[in-house]
């Protein structure tokens, strides 16, 4: 657990040492994916291919594509700091998120982490099925049992699912809607602030947290942790670190994989945007001034480690921050 204080250490000393800002140094990390498609041809076109991973150290990271669709509200109503200036830069990174008119356009993603010894760590669980709480405003179903069927991966072979918040969107797949785990000899990694946060009668306690409480599932995090090791001197590690804002107990998923790095981002940025200028909020924000502190936080520390950013909600899985 040295490494880890260490980690924490360190994120202390950048949120305190590093001004955010260079708005033009975002890159599309794959090239592949930099094309202008459609979201649904970019379905259509990826369906039935077997999905290949990023290789970061010993480990491989596979995005897995659960849906996409417009949201509800247009995107100056979720965004209302975005300035003209903002919205041109952001259409620069992700032109997909940029639907007719004011849509904004999103996926909604999970990532899978294989490491050495076929471990496997799913983060996040998408929108769930068509009768998921997520139905209310998001495109169900969701397709991750396909994408995870095209990755190779049996749900009974995923060790540890990590929730980066308790969000209709991120935990659709984490149980049925009769509360039966999908993963079932996974622990759930969730913060425990987030669970702390919720209130009595609240549907994620109902629908996900009281379910795997009772076949004992939930594994509730006090802040950074490591969640698989490869072994001293393999190098490599997989941890999970607070980046709260967005809910309470927000997490976010780095993948070191011995002088690479990879950073699943959760929530902390939802949209280009609020990559171009992390200043901009998004108006569902539990907390915007410790929702910007967490953003910024990420993207001084994906400069400074050169890390890639693996987000849920832009129309392409990678983002490197030069
Ligand atoms: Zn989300």
């Amino acid at each position: 657990m040295c490494e880890a204080t260490a980690e924490f250490g360190r994120r202390r000393f950048l949120l305190a040492a590093t001004a955010v800002t260079v708005a033009g140094a975002l890159s599309v990390a794959d090239p592949a994916s930099a094309g202008r498609v459609p979201t649904r041809d970019r379905e259509v076109r990826h369906a039935g291919r077997p999905r290949a991973g990023r290789p970061v150290g010993p480990f491989e990271v596979t995005p897995l594509l659960d849906a996409s669709g417009p949201f509800f509200l247009d995107r100056q109503s979720a965004f209302p700091e975005a300035t003209p200036g903002d919205w041109e830069l952001a259409r620069a990174v992700d032109p997909d998120a940029f639907g007719p008119g004011q849509t904004w356009q999103l996926d909604f993603r999970c990532y899978a982490i294989r490491g050495p010894r076929d471990r496997l760590t799913l983060v996040d669980a998408g929108v769930g099925p068509a009768d998921s709480p997520a139905a209310a405003w998001a495109p169900v179903p969701g397709r991750l049992p396909t994408e995870l069927g095209l990755a190779g991966i049996d749900p009974a072979d995923v060790d540890t699912v990590v929730l980066t918040h308790l969000h209709e969107d991120h935990f659709g797949w984490s149980v049925m809607p009769d509360g039966t785990p999908v993963f079932p000899n996974a622990r759930y990694v969730v913060q425990r602030r987030e669970v702390a946060a919720l209130g009595a009668g609240q549907t994620a306690r109902t629908y996900v947290v009281d379910p795997l409480r009772a076949t004992g599932q939930l594994d509730e995090a006090d802040g950074v942790a490591r969640l698989a090791t490869v072994g001293r001197g393999a190098g490599g590690w997989v941890g999970v670190v607070p980046t709260p804002g967005h809910t309470p107990g927000h997490q976010s998923v780095i993948v070191d994989g011995g002088g690479r790095q990879l950073i699943v981002t959760g929530d902390v940025l939802v949209h280009a945007v609020q990559l171009v200028d992390p200043a901009v909020g998004y108006r569902f924000e539990a907390d915007p001034v410790a929702a910007r502190r967490s953003r910024e936080w990420v993207l001084a520390e994906a400069r400074a480690r050169g890390a890639v950013l693996a987000t849920a909600h832009l129309t392409r899985p990678w983002i490197g921050v030069d």
